[in-house]
Order: C-alpha cells, then structure tokens, then sequence
C-alpha cells in the first residue's frame, strides 16, 4: 500500500526536515509485518512529493497470527487486501516510521513544525465502510477538502458495479504533525477493520493521538466507536475523557477543587470507572428516561448520549455555573436537533421538591450526596425517593475506608473540600438500606474501582429498584 504527501510550501524540498527524512536517499525500515519505504520522487523548490510504501508480507502475516478469525474462511489469511489497501497497518507504519513528525518536533526547522502549509494526500486505495459519505464526515470538519472516487470492483466487469474502496486525495493547509494524526486516527475508523488486538490501551493511543482535534469533532462519537472496534465500555470511557479533556477550556483550569479531587484518585482513574459503572447499570436497568441529579459539567450525560437506548436525559445542578460549562461541553449548540431534544439542563435543588422530577425511569445521583449536610439527607430522601419517585435510583459516594490507600491523601482528611462527610462501606450500606425500608425500593450495593482486600473499592454504588 502507498500514501503520498506533497507540499508547495517553497522551498518544498524542507519537507524532508519536517519527517525527517532527507529527499536525497531512500529509507527502509523493518516492521513486524513487512517493510516500510520512504522515496521522493519529486523534489525541487516549488513542489515536494514524499511515497510511504508499505510493503506487507502476507506469509509472515499467517505466521505470527493465531489463525483465521470468526467468520473468516482459511484461505483468507492469504487472499486478502491487506498488501494493497490502506488499513490499520498503514496506522502503525505511519506511527513507527514517522515518530519524531507525529510528535511536532523538527530539530532542523521547529517553527515550520509548528506553521499550516499546503499539505496533499493522495491514497490510491482506501477501504470504506459508508463510503465517500463517511470519508467526508471524517475529514471534511477538520478542515480537508475531500476528493474521492469509487473503484470498481473488476474494470473488465463495469455491471459488477463499485467496490469498496476509494481513491482519496485530501488538501488542506496543516501542520505536519496534525496531518499524520487524522490519518493515524481516521484511516483505520473508516476502514472500520483493525488487523490486531486491541486491549485497553488502545484509548490511550486515540487519547494521545486525537486528544486535540477529536473534543470538537462533530463525528466523535462515530470515530471512537469504530477506532475501538465497537466496544461498548471502551468507547463510553473513551468519550467520557474527552469531554475531560477539552483543554481549551479556561473554566476547566478555574475548578480548582475537583482538580483536587482528581488528583487524589487519578493513579486509578476512578472517574472513568465511575462513569463507565454508572452508564453500564443505567444500560441494565433499560431505562429510557433518566435524570441526572448533580449533574456539575455533564460528564454522565456526555456518556449517556452515546446509548441508543437513552430517549431524554435532564441533569439537574444548583450551580448555573456548571450547567453552563456543562452545555459548553456537550457542545449543545451544535448539536443537530435530533440529538438536542434528546438533553435538558435545569437548574435546581434536590432538597426541595420539584415537579420536572417527576415521570423518569432512573436517577443518577454520582458524587453529590456527601456534597449536602447530614442534616438535609431527610429531605433529599423525600424529594428523590418520595415524591420524584423514578423505578430506578443509582447512587455513588466515596468510600471513607479507602482513603488510607490514597498515598496522596493525609491520614484524616476528606477526598474534596466540599465533602461534608465521607461514609465507610457500612455507613453508607445502613443508611441506604433505611431508605430503601422506608421507601419501598429494594438496594444492590457494588463496589466501583479495584477492590482491595481489607478497604474494599475506593468508590461505592447503591442500585435502587421498586
Ligand atoms: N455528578 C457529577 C458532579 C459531582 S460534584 C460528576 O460525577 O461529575 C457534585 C455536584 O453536586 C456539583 O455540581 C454541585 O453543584 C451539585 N450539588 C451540590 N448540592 C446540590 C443540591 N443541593 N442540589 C443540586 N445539586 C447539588
């Protein structure tokens, strides 16, 4: 398979400084899968073309491989069109060969690494699932203009109509770095294929490299499915983070007190846990409407709007502040209106009763009760339990017992400044259990993060259901 990147930025030829490869020679490097070729086969002043040729061997593919997957009949470990058509392998070759460009750095010519110059791709053969519609959604909001044209699946056979695959050639003015991103991003999502294990890590890899570009992308949701080859909790975690991650966000940087509070739990990255054991109990319980109670930046509903089977979400917050970062976040006002009548955000407390609770399948309610005094927990009780009164109540508070493994945390001391308690497991168990009695309402306890054996997990999950 072959990429080629051109530029007209004059003098051209600096290209080569910006990928690290000089346009005088040839390159070749060896992959776990074949090898790579770096040839220029223009280079002057005016114009700049550097070929990235990936040279699969099939055998050696069928050699390291654990065998024909699922579906696969044997023969396809050979016969296939991994030699030719850009996929995932192209994603790592790029990755490996071009490390240094990917990373922004160019010791020759660091502010050109850093300036938008004319930038072309031209991809000869492009698998895509959704075709030329999709590679346009991909490509065309980051600022690419997008041409494409269908191969045929046999030029002797025109009936036999289209196969598919694409001819692209993508033009925009990029940084260096940024470009081989998208296409480390992208060519593999709109492959929708990926030709190797995918483990946890692999949102780290679309973290680090989508972290910047990804946030605002209209399609997210689309590429983070696919990139992680639809699996449901990864895709939610991955979401979840890069609502976190909208690093332009100067309110972001004032929240000063939940930074804290992440600091204390990040080695475990218990946010993201949390949110993905919220979201996956939400999804069992098959609820359709759900109430988001506290709802502070909307991370839960960032989430629970990548469910299909979420029909309304309203978050609920008494400070304005966070819904109002929170409507930033989830990009409310661009959101098509399909997906906008989806989410309310509402101002309001949840000590005192409120009629726009009422008529909803769930309410999530994820760290906020150690937010409210003691001595309001009655009436919270009421205005959730009594009167709002949904089939289902989620409920998530920290774990006092835990705290003493927070190696950051001094011995005595609350996980946020704002907590006004902290219960251990049997605390909140008894207290949970009361309610449920008096509500009428039966309570799961589970433990969220890993599960340490004399302290338990260091956040705790009632599951209320009637
Ligand atoms: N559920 C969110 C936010 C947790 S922080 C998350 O998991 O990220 C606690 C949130 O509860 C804050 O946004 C705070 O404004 C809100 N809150 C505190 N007391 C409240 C009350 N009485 N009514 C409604 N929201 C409250």
């Amino acid at each position: 398979m072959i990429l080629t990147l051109s530029t007209t930025h004059r003098p051209a030829t600096d290209l080569g400084y910006l990928l690290h490869k000089n346009p005088d020679h040839c390159h070749s490097s060896d992959l776990p899968f074949g090898t790579a070729h770096v040839v220029y086969p223009e280079a002057t002043e005016d114009r700049c073309s550097m070929s990235f040729l990936v040279d699969i061997d099939p055998v050696g593919l069928v050699r390291n491989s654990r065998g024909p997957r699922g579906n696969e009949f044997s023969l396809s470990q050979y016969v296939n069109d991994r030699p030719f058509a850009t996929s995932s392998f192209m994603s790592v070759a790029l990755a490996k060969v071009f490390s240094t460009a990917m990373g922004g750095r160019s010791k020759e010519r660091p502010e050109l690494a850093e300036q938008e110059i004319p930038l072309e791709v031209s991809l000869p053969v492009v698998p895509a699932r959704g075709g030329e519609a999709v590679l346009r959604r991909l490509f065309e909001p980051l600022g690419y203009d997008v041409q494409a044209t269908a191969l045929p699946l046999d030029a002797s056979f025109p009936t036999w109509g289209e196969s598919r695959y694409l001819s692209v050639r993508l033009q925009g003015d990029k940084k260096v770095k940024d470009l081989l991103e998208h296409l480390y991003v992208l060519l593999p999502v709109l492959d929708d294929d990926k030709h190797y294990w995918v483990g946890n890590d692999e949102v780290e890899k679309l973290l680090r490299r989508g972290g910047a570009w990804l946030g605002t992308h209209p399609e997210r949701e689309l590429i983070a499915n696919r990139y992680l080859r639809h699996d449901a909790t990864l895709t939610r975690e991955a979401v979840a983070r890069l609502h976190e991650d909208d690093a332009d966000d100067p309110e972001q940087v004032a929240e000063t007190q939940d930074a804290e509070e992440e600091v204390v739990e990040r080695p475990l990255s218990l946010n993201q846990q949390r949110l993905a054991a919220v979201s996956d109990a939400i999804a069992a319980s098959g609820a359709r409407r759900v109430l988001d109670l506290g709802c502070g930046q909307g991370k839960l509903i960032g989430v629970l709007l990548t469910l299909p089977s979420i029909d309304h979400v309203v978050g609920i917050d008494v400070s304005y502040r966070s819904l109002e970062i929170a409507a930033r976040r989830l990009h409310l006002d661009t959101m098509t209106p399909r997906q906008r009548e989806r989410v309310e955000l509402l101002q309001g407390s949840l000590t005192y009763r409120d009629r726009r609770l009422d008529g909803f399948d769930l309410a999530a309610i994820v760290e906020v009760i150690e937010h409210l005094d003691q001595s309001r927990l009655d009436s919270f009780e009421r205005v959730v339990f009594a009167h709002a009164h949904p089939t289902h109540i989620v409920i998530t508070t920290p774990n006092l017992d835990y705290n003493a493994r927070f190696e950051t945390l001094p011995a005595g001391t609350l996980r946020h400044r704002d907590h006004r308690f902290e219960w251990t497991r049997a605390e909140f168990e008894s207290w949970a259990t009361g309610v449920a009695t008096r509500q009428g309402y039966e309570v799961r306890f589970s433990p969220i993060g890993a599960v340490d054996d004399e302290v338990g997990p260091p956040t705790q999950m009632a599951v209320f259901s009637r």
